[in-house]
């Protein structure tokens, strides 16, 4: 095997069909009204019954695929537990109404749960200032710093209720799934506390969105934390799962195909942030903001959402050399932070 990624499946399931991806597993894909337009998710033969993994955006043709799959790929049985990998509302968006459904528990980490429950009660209503003063220190002009204040509102539209009750997984924690065990790792830096799931004696590992094939998961600082430093968790967490993965494993990511070749894509992941840190260093010759990085750091035209999106992550990649002692970080008169090479 010369390392390079394998996709053994090239053609996905469409929203309402299901396809057996690995011995007692099945591949679903559901709609989402963004770029990207698609997510994948995993219902897990669990003896009697099932156990689905991720739920999908708050859609009523996703609730529709949903009602197709309940009446044709379950041979008549229950789906008897959700297991939720992180908040995000293309992840978490039906697990309200699934657990519901089923009368099934929702198993999900405690970060996650916490930052699912409190957008979606509008816990993080009142920061609309604080998010559009976090946009103007990040550089955006007052519209766009309007847009982006707004934009971030919206997390209810795909999440209209979260569990009032979980179960708590962690790191190591072991799940028996239909006869075997699947192991809990965590991933930092994409969301707080994401739940990866590891089946060692199956060769699975049920990534979410730590890792991805072929784009590069969203590392973003939050207005809510404005001097975090998401992409150190994230590279870190990247090191730890090489150390804990064999290579032939094959891997169930939240878009994109199934792929094998583990170790080389975490390599890649790990090699493209240390690629846009290379140019954000030489962009910091001079005074820069966030803002002014993001078209050096993404030469695609960006729809809004991809904006807000690009902002957080330019800013991850500065919060990440400024820990590294590589630049400094300046607060100019005009409330804007500038960042600049040490060296420079
Ligand atoms: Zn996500």
């Amino acid at each position: 095997m010369d390392g390079s990624l394998a996709f053994p499946v090239a053609t996905p399931p469409v929203p309402g069909a299901a396809i057996p991806i690995a011995p007692g597993i099945l591949w679903l894909r559901m709609k989402l009204p963004f770029a990207l337009d698609h997510i994948n998710l995993w219902l897990l033969e669990d003896g009697p019954g099932w156990t689905a993994v991720d739920t999908g955006f708050a859609l009523p043709e996703t609730r529709d695929a949903w009602q197709q799959i309940f009446a044709a790929e379950l041979g008549g049985r229950r789906i008897e537990r959700v297991i939720v990998t992180h908040y995000h509302p293309d992840h978490i968006g039906l697990a309200g109404w699934l657990t519901e459904h089923w009368q099934a528990p929702l198993w999900i980490t405690e970060k996650e749960w916490l930052h699912a429950r409190m957008h979606s009660q509008g816990g993080n209503e009142d920061s609309a200032a604080l998010r559009r003063d976090f946009a103007h220190r990040a550089g955006l002009d007052a519209d766009a710093a309007t847009i982006f204040a707004e934009r971030q509102g919206n997390y209810r539209r795909g999440v209209p209720s979260v569990p009032a009750s979980y179960h708590r997984i962690g790191e190591g924690t072991a799940i028996e799934i239909g006869g075997r065990e699947w192991r809990v790792l965590i991933g930092e830096g994409h969301a707080p506390e994401h739940a990866c799931l590891y089946c060692a004696e199956g060769g699975i590992l049920i990534a979410g969105d730590q890792i991805l094939p072929k784009i590069s998961p969203n590392i973003s600082v939050q207005a809510y934390e404005p001097d975090g430093d998401p992409l150190a968790r994230y590279l870190a967490s990247l090191t730890k799962l090489r150390g804990a993965l064999p290579s032939d494993i094959l891997v169930l990511p939240s878009h994109n195909l199934p792929f094998r070749g583990v170790l080389t894509r975490i390599d890649e992941l790990a090699a493209h942030h240390h690629a846009r840190c290379a140019e954000a260093v030489v962009a910091c010759a001079r005074p820069i903001s966030a803002a002014e990085l993001m078209p050096v750091l993404f030469r695609r035209r960006l729809d809004r959402l991809q904006t807000g999106f690009a902002l957080g992550e330019a800013l991850a990649h500065l919060h990440y050399l400024v820990g590294q002692g590589e630049i400094d970080r300046v607060r100019g008169d005009d409330g804007v932070d500038r960042f600049l090479c040490k060296a420079a």
